[in-house]
């Protein structure tokens, strides 16, 4: 392909993803085919010979393409969202243009310098304390900042490796030899809830250092008290606390941590403090949030993914930082091959210091078309959309009678399930009494409902459990979610509903 016949086919493409994205809401939202169905319908090898393009988009449209969940479709209530936008498309395609691989600044100055802004304008944008931001109000820059990490996993994780890193210094500082801080690190333990994203658990399987998941309390939040006593058992067995993870927005009910009280513990007991926002930190946009984040201001790394639910075209995850120097320690490696005179000057930001991988694409771009394309109130009317559209699903919820809101459209997602008045004991056998029958009975049913709404296929949601319970989560923050996919959301889950208890 030269550069006339990419001219050429590029604008082909462009079409098949206009085409692709005005018809999106009528595919099925779930892939309907099964396990393996790929393998049978491709070679064994890579072809020899190049092959015509026809055939190749050909082979995209019969073979590819019904393999594909289509997340982009208004229909899709699943997990957490992955929006887009045609801005932040185009700054994937210029990404791709330029294709640089930014780990040191003279790799692209502009790569890693529009990193640096657009990540001080979204952390302006959220209210962040500027101590996260690489240049504060007065014009003079500090030790924080933000980068642009793949994934919220890979935050957790260079976040964790930080908090270790300070943890070795003070055991240092406080004069204990090598040998002794070797000892030590091998008995470091992190914290988060039993709500806390699997990333939490993950980070602490790279790192090699114990995980405790607290209990969390009846609104699944982590709270001070909890995680007070968990230190106070941990050091009484001689391990050493250093890392808690606090969530604005936990995946199961998007319910919110004791953002403050956690910070006050974690700074007597000088653990590092990392937020996980990576769904719900996207509603900071708008003001009326930030009092939910109260005590964010007080942790040492924060986490966003913007493209979740804030436009941005898959992968972007922001994390900031208020002291790079941890992370830069931990996660600096130079050798002669990476050694320039920027670099050697300690002027300029070498980002491969502040993540896992050395490579990395000029992200930024994207974000910051999203930013300069709908502004800071379209993408405020857009989380405000969403949320609207969750409390309208949660209305029609609640006056149908049958169901009860586990988490309510705060951040627009609802949590629900069947609630037990609507299902027939009698008819099952269950003895109203026996609560623990009940229950499990409820849960069935639940999840019978769930899984004749999914076999229809008009709609995709997914199911969780919630201290044992099935429950139905529905999110509505992705791009094409609208009034008309809600109400068939709402009709699916009715029909399905009337199928299984029977009419209201
Ligand atoms: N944190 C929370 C609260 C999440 O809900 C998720 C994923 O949904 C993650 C972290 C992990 O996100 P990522 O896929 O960016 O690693």
């Amino acid at each position: 392909m030269d550069v006339e016949e990419f001219r050429k086919r590029g604008k082909e493409i462009i079409d098949l993803i206009a085409d692709y994205y005005k018809g999106v809401d009528s595919y099925p939202p779930l892939a309907q085919v099964e396990v393996g169905y790929l393998a049978k319908l491709l070679p064994t090898e890579a072809p020899l010979k190049s092959e015509p393009f026809e055939d190749i988009i050909a082979d995209f449209n019969a073979k590819i393409m019904p393999g594909v969940t289509h997340w982009q479709s208004g229909n899709f209530f699943g997990w957490f969202p992955s929006s887009y936008s045609f801005p932040s498309f185009i700054g994937d395609m210029l990404s791709s243009m330029i294709n640089c691989i930014g780990f040191n600044w003279i790799c692209s100055p502009a790569c890693t310098e529009l990193e640096t802004i657009v990540l001080d304008w979204l952390g302006k944008a959220f209210g962040l304390d500027e101590s996260f931001l690489a240049t504060r109000s007065d014009g003079s820059s500090g030790p924080g900042g933000g980068v642009i990490q793949g994934s919220a996993s890979e935050a957790h994780i260079v976040a964790m490796l930080a908090a270790r890193e300070r943890m070795l210094h003070t055991l240092r500082d406080q004069g204990l030899s090598e040998e002794e801080v070797a000892s030590a690190s091998t008995r470091l333990v992190a914290y988060g809830s039993d709500q806390t994203h699997s990333s939490g658990q993950k980070a602490a399987m790279v790192i090699g250092c114990k995980f405790v998941s607290i209990p969390s309390d009846d609104g699944l939040r982590l709270t001070a008290a909890a995680l007070a006593r968990q230190i106070d058992k941990d050091r009484a067995e001689g391990n050493i606390p250093f890392f808690v993870c606090g969530t604005f927005g936990t995946t199961n009910t998007a319910a919110i941590d004791d953002l403050a009280g956690i910070a006050a513990v974690a700074a007597r007991e000088n653990l590092w403090y990392h937020i996980d926002a990576a769904y719900a930190g996207c509603a900071l946009v708008c003001p009326e949030y930030r009092q939910l984040c109260r005590g964010a201001e007080l942790a040492d790394s924060f986490n966003v993914n913007p493209n979740k639910w804030l436009l941005v075209n898959f992968d972007f995850s922001a994390l900031w930082v208020k002291n790079s120097c941890y992370l830069r320690d931990a996660l600096s490696v130079t050798r002669e091959y990476y050694r320039n005179d920027a670099s050697d000057s300690g002027l300029v930001k070498d980002y491969r210091n502040w993540e896992l991988p050395l490579g990395r694409r000029f992200r930024s771009l994207k974000l910051w078309f999203v930013l300069r394309m709908f502004g800071i109130e379209g993408l405020q009317q857009y989380i405000r959309r969403t949320v609207a559209l969750g409390e309208w699903f949660e209305q029609q919820l609640l006056s149908d009678g049958r169901f009860e809101i586990i988490a309510p459209a705060t951040f627009g997602l609802v949590v629900f399930r069947v609630l037990p008045d609507a299902v027939d004991l009698q008819r099952h056998g269950v003895d109203p009494a026996d609560e623990g029958a009940v229950d499990s009975l409820v849960s069935d049913v639940d999840e019978r409902i769930y899984k004749l709404m999914i076999a229809d296929g008009r709609v995709f949601l997914t199911d969780s459990k919630v201290r044992g319970r099935h429950v139905i989560r529905a999110c509505f923050g992705g791009t094409h979610v609208s009034q008309k996919t809600v109400q068939t959301l709402i009709t699916v889950l009715k029909e399905s509903a009337d199928k299984i208890l029977g009419r209201p």
